[in-house]
């Protein structure tokens, strides 16, 4: 026997009318490219939002056509959101950190009709333009006094392309199982892959986002996501806006301390959400000019693992929480949050500190376990780990054009990563499984030894890689920057790191470099260096 109950679909569309309706005067504070701040409110870009489906339909664009978007975060960016997958067509948010030939691979792959363009970007399709043919045409999100001149064809201005549109359009119903937006991960091998996300898991995500146990985003809430719109829908935290009203401050291309920090000072967001990368060079430029985060109650900090420096440099100094979140670009991205329990606030500050350091508790929605190579479920002991596998309603069954299934395993998707689950379902990321040193058996986590490293005041980043040993099969070596003008040598960097780690994962040595490799949302691409330094400790 079915329910009685309605079978009305969960639309982006309505999400962005329900804004309107109930939270009309919420802001949106931009930094725009043009270099100025913009505000205006939810009706505004309501209201926009309806321009854009009635220019975007004159274009001739249909249900299922690719629309795609080259930008930053910010209020234009925003209006597409709604625009452009609420009349059925799909927004495909493209990373313009990919290298040029990944970004030719997944434009032709996606086969885009449009781009929609922020003037920083422009330049880079025109150094592109001739390898992907099939695109249309080309917007560039500005206005005529600010259009500048391009060897692109069939270009036009965004303003230009809104403005005469009525701000009435009938947003049309169809299937919430429908694509509504699409988004490439940035692999560390092989072509990117898609991600092809549906209405009803965007919406069914952003109502478990914003629940006090995941994110916690209100009406009350003034959220500053760094974490751009192009990696994970900004994970997802523009709908989470609409769905809750709450004001939404985007940094747009000023990533860097002192642009965020101008921002916070002036819109004093309660709520940050970006990847450790980010916060380190805020937190640098807080050292700098000796001033505290005032306004900042938590920082959601994701895409790679918080060091346990940064949780308690927030804590201590700016007495911010950090949400410690986990999840991919296949899980929309939310899988686990580590937000803050009645527990923790009884707890002695070290075992909190340790305990934040774990990835936190699977949202609701999504369901997690652990198994060996055999498949075998391994215990929830905090101890054991094994591959973590993962299903819910707004994961992937299956790469966008792709029939390849080798990461799905009877209905679970395998995350790649290599995991702990502890008693109270606390998830503890141990490594990628690509990057898990295996020496003499054992596993080291190179994340873990990472995160140790980065404590120390003078290394500004740590990268751990396994290399051949003759006798331990695989033994850790740490490649290191250090802070400018420090002299602080590899034996000081293993002495710190002596009473923080277990005697066997001691990196044998300590190498310092200029730089590190990133892939294009700024995780550790650690392939090359692995090949690089394979056979170092088997030549010294
Ligand atoms: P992406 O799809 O680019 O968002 O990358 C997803 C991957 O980033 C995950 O599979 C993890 O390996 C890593 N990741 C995301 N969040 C965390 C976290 N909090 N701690 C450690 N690794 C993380």
């Amino acid at each position: 026997m079915l329910g009685n109950m309605m079978a009305k679909p969960l639309l982006i569309s309505d999400l962005i009318e329900h804004a309107e309706r109930s939270n009309p005067k919420s802001e949106i504070v931009s930094r725009r490219c043009e270099g100025d701040i913009h505000r205006y409110t939810m009706h505004d870009a309501a209201n926009r939002s309806r321009k854009l489906a009635n220019a975007l339909t004159k274009l001739g664009a249909k249900s299922s056509d690719r629309i795609a978007t080259l930008a930053w975060n910010n209020y234009r960016h925003f209006e597409l959101y709604f625009g452009v997958s609420g009349i059925g067509s799909v927004l495909h948010t493209i990373n313009p950190r990919l290298f040029p030939e990944q970004l030719v691979y997944i434009i032709n792959h996606a086969e885009d009709r449009w781009i929609f363009v922020d003037l920083t970007f422009v330049p880079l399709l025109e150094s592109i333009k001739d390898q992907i043919p099939n695109v249309e045409g080309f917007v560039i999100m500005t206005d005529e006094a600010t259009m500048p001149t391009t060897s692109l064809d069939n270009v036009i201005c965004y303003e230009t392309l809104i403005q005469d549109e009525s701000n009435q359009f009938e947003w049309p119903e169809f299937d919430e199982n429908t694509a509504a937006s699409l988004c490439y991960t940035s692999g560390t091998t092989g072509n990117p892959k898609g991600v092809l996300y549906s209405h009803r898991s965007t919406l069914i995500h952003a109502m478990s986002e914003v629940s006090r146990e995941a994110l916690g985003i209100s009406s009350v809430t003034c959220m500053l996501p760094v974490v751009p719109m192009f990696h994970v829908n900004a994970w997802g935290v523009p709908y989470a806006a609409a769905m809750t009203g709450a004001k939404l401050v985007f940094p747009g291309p000023g990533m860097d301390g002192a642009s965020l920090w101008e921002l916070i000072d002036s819109e004093q967001p309660d709520l940050l959400l970006g990847v450790p990368t980010v916060w380190l060079m805020l937190l640098n430029h807080m050292d700098d000019i000796g001033k505290t985060l005032d306004s900042v109650e938590s920082v959601v900090v994701g895409g790679s693992a918080a060091p346990l420096s940064m949780i308690k440099k927030f804590d201590q100094v700016h007495n911010a929480f950090l949400i410690h979140a986990w999840g991919m670009t296949e899980m929309s991205p939310i899988g686990t949050s580590n937000a803050k329990t009645a527990a923790m606030e009884n707890m002695p500050l070290e075992e909190r500190y340790k305990l934040q350091q774990k990835q936190g508790k699977p949202v609701f929605g999504v369901e997690m376990k652990i198994v060996d190579d055999n498949g075998q479920p391994q215990p929830h002991d905090g101890i054991a780990f094994g591959r973590l596998l993962v299903r819910g309603p707004w994961i992937i069954k299956q790469y966008y054009k792709s029939d390849d299934m080798s990461n799905f395993e009877d209905g679970w998707l395998d995350t790649g990563d290599v995991a702990t689950i502890d008693e109270n379902n606390y998830l503890g990321i141990v490594d990628r499984s690509k990057d898990v040193i295996k020496s003499g058996g054992e596993w080291i986590s190179s994340i873990d030894l990472e995160n140790a490293a980065v404590g120390h005041d003078d290394i500004v980043e740590a990268c751990v890689i396994g290399v051949a040993h003759e006798k331990w099969d695989e033994r850790p070596i740490l490649l290191a920057i250090r802070k400018p003008g420090s002299a602080v040598s590899g034996k000081d960097v293993q002495n710190f790191l002596a009473d923080k780690i277990a005697k066997f994962w001691m990196p044998d040595e300590v190498l310092f470099v200029e730089n590190l490799p990133h892939t294009a949302t700024g995780k550790l691409l650690k392939i090359d260096l692995r090949k690089e330094y394979h056979d170092y400790l088997m030549n010294k």
